[in-house]
């Protein structure tokens, strides 16, 4: 499957790193900075002269730096190795239903800056111009960075290997190829993703230290729509080249409400973001219209009882939900995404109640908790863009976004939060 757009681009040193060897290093370098040669010797188990071959080889590069000296055990004190943050930059496009947020980052996945557009008007018009002003932004902001990729994120069914939107009910849009369009107007490689797979993905790259081992992790994103993304060994699950988006239109009540795909009583009609402001307006009877979730959580902060009622009600959707998929799935880690999560002290405990009230098996052996970073679709989009200069790459056949093995056994990464 052969992309287009990308064969005249000006190709630099990350992407030649063909030997397998530099791209772990990088990869360990960057999991673990500041480390010394030595440090890698042990974690690679290679030889010294190996290591330093390639340490050398990728500090004539200029994609690590030799920094301050370390601590001497006894004979010549080591010098601590840095990833080059500024050595490659990555863009993240994050298609919202309302609005969309796109973010400038260093080759650390750290974000250097983030701008947030309304997502309106036809598809194709609407990328041109958001491509225009990312163009701009970079030129005048990082005139001498060298972007890398461009990750995507967009809440609908996805063609990877195309890298063509198929159909998003909650966006209104049909047959996008958001790749062909990107790439003709940034002139780099895109990579598009269901948004509730980005937020998975976001977890293995910022999520905390000592789930970096976890083999199952069930994420679920509630945005206008509701949708989930699964890790299962280390490794993003989409089954074949079409990203569905998960569990969020699996069906709760053959005779409930009409759903965004057409169908009836979906999970998505009674846990996202959407079916929440709806049930606030019936439960308040209010005239006036609630427009986010975050707005809900406010008016409930000031006592306002339906506001409450309406998160809490949420909370025992979403947590039937979690219930029977773990069941199924039996994840060791359950992340739920998306602006509810800020009334976590609310829903947190009445989550956790509803599943070990549902849960065959007690006690449940699985973590529930929000999702590392604020805005999860949007960091999702980071790795997914990095992880095609560290070399992790998709496999041919299928296109699986993969993660390198140095990268999930590693145990000393800086543990993030960010927002
Ligand atoms: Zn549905």
């Amino acid at each position: 499957m052969k992309r287009h757009g990308t064969q005249n681009l000006k190709m630099i040193g990350v992407r030649d790193l063909r030997d397998i060897n530099q791209t772990i290093f990088l990869h360990l370098v960057r999991d673990r900075q500041p480390i010394s040669r030595a440090d890698i010797v042990k974690a690679t188990g290679l030889q010294p002269g190996t290591v330093s071959a390639i340490v050398n080889r990728l500090i004539k590069e200029k994609l690590i730096y030799e920094g301050i000296e370390g601590p001497s055990s006894g004979g010549r004190r080591p010098k601590y190795l840095h990833v080059n943050a500024e050595s490659a930059y990555v863009l993240a496009i994050d298609l919202g239903v309302k609005e969309s947020i796109y973010a400038v980052s260093d080759f650390n996945g750290r974000i250097l800056t983030q701008k947030s557009v309304l997502t309106e008007g036809d598809p194709e018009k609407f990328l041109r111009s958001l491509s225009r002003e990312i163009h701009a932004l970079v030129r005048t902001q990082y005139p001498r960075a060298r972007v890398e990729a461009v990750g995507v994120s967009v809440p609908g069914l996805v063609d990877r290997a195309a890298g063509t939107l198929i159909v998003s009910p909650n966006l209104g849009w049909r047959a996008v190829p958001v790749r062909a369009l990107l790439e003709e107007e940034l002139e780099l490689p895109v990579y598009v993703e269901n948004d509730a797979n980005a937020a998975a993905f976001a977890e293995l790259w910022y999520g905390p230290l000592d789930e970096v081992s976890a083999r199952t992790l069930l994420c679920v994103l509630v945005v206008e729509g509701l949708g989930t993304g699964l890790i299962i060994n280390g490794e993003l699950h989409v089954g074949t080249s079409i990203g569905l988006g998960g569990f969020g239109h699996m069906s709760m009540d053959p005779k409930g409400m009409t759903c965004s795909c057409g169908r009836r009583g979906c999970w998505e009609t009674f846990a996202s973001d959407r079916a929440t402001l709806d049930r606030y307006r019936r439960l308040s009877k209010s005239k006036t219209r609630v427009r986010a979730v975050t707005e809900l959580i406010a008016l409930a902060g000031q006592g306002d009882a339906a506001a409450l009622e309406t998160i809490k009600v949420t909370a025992r959707y979403l947590g039937e939900g979690i219930a029977s998929l773990a069941h199924g799935l039996s994840p060791e880690v359950v992340v739920i995404g998306g602006e509810i999560t800020g009334a976590w002290p609310i829903i947190g405990p009445i989550i956790e109640g509803c599943i070990k009230s549902n849960y065959i098996v007690p006690p449940i052996s699985f973590k529930v908790r929000p999702s590392s970073v604020l805005r999860p679709s949007l960091f999702g989009a980071i790795p997914i863009a990095l992880q095609h200069c560290f070399g992790g790459g998709r496999d041919k056949q299928t296109n699986h976004v993969k993660v390198p093995q140095s990268f999930l056994n590693s145990g000393s990464r800086t543990p993030a939060r960010f927002s």
